[in-house]
């Protein structure tokens, strides 16, 4: 067995067998993984880390070379709780979010650093004081287009017509349809709404658009309203199962 050392941020933790836990972490250079701390529950002190979720650690593994996806992680040692983001409960809230949400969409053992360095951001982004519910739509737009799940915006999914303007957007069908392939997919009950040229707009400018440019970007209410309408749709499909956390932000409040 090779030890391993990376930074990696804990996703969740739970008991496992009488004194261990099992972690789920996002490493830096080896993507999602899985990890028994063993007699971590009598002896916390022997780590430098809580394991808090979205704390960010440096962690020493066991890496398993077969038998399973789960590895020994041996060591973890706090580098970044993101304090600011603890002490607010909106922050809070939508930190757990993206734990979560990594946790449902990212494959187990797939490294995608990108992926590492998104979470990074949007925390640094939620502890410097930018607007919750905009770092959100910003991960989710990045997170999707990261995991090729991203719905087609530029043209119509049916038809190919550039920029089609009025646009309706359809989670099953993977994007926006034009005025005419909307009437007929309407014929046949397909589901679909409108999406204002704004939200396109916002959409393809967070997509080229790299993450620290995005700290400043402003939305005005009626984007951001649509903005979260089609993400959480279109979020929601890929999911196998409801997120905790997202009950709990619709229930705060927090949400549009
Ligand atoms: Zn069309």
């Amino acid at each position: 067995m090779a030890a391993t050392k990376t930074l990696a941020f804990v996703l969740k933790t739970q008991d496992y067998r009488d004194t261990s836990l099992l972690g789920v972490f996002l490493t830096q250079e080896h993507g999602k993984i899985r990890g028994i701390l063993k007699g971590v529950r009598d002896a916390r002190a022997r780590y430098g880390s809580s394991l808090e979720p979205f704390s960010l650690n440096e962690i020493l593994f066991y890496k398993r070379r077969r038998g399973g996806d789960l590895h020994q992680v041996t060591q973890a040692d706090l580098v970044d709780l993101f304090t600011p983001v603890r002490d607010d409960l909106e922050r809070l809230s939508y930190a757990s979010y993206f734990t979560e949400l990594l946790d449902a969409l990212v494959e187990v053992e797939d490294p995608q650093p990108e992926i590492f360095d998104l979470l990074k951001d949007s925390l640094e982004f939620l502890s410097s004081g930018a607007s919750a519910r905009r770092s959100a739509r910003i991960f989710e737009v990045k997170l999707l287009e990261l995991l090729g799940l991203m719905p087609e915006i530029k043209a119509c999914v049916v038809c190919r017509t550039e920029s089609p303007d009025p646009a309706f957007f359809s989670v099953s069908a993977g994007g926006v349809r034009c005025a005419a392939c909307q009437a007929r997919s309407e014929k046949k009950g397909q589901a679909s709404f409108s999406v204002s040229k704004g939200t396109l707009q916002f959409l393809s400018h967070v997509l080229r658009a790299d993450l620290k440019a995005l700290a400043s970007v402003k939305v005005s209410q009626e984007v951001g309203e649509e903005l979260e309408k089609i993400l959480r749709r279109f979020v929601d499909y890929h999911l196998t199962y409801p997120l905790k956390s997202i009950i709990f932000l619709e229930k705060m409040g927090y949400t549009g």
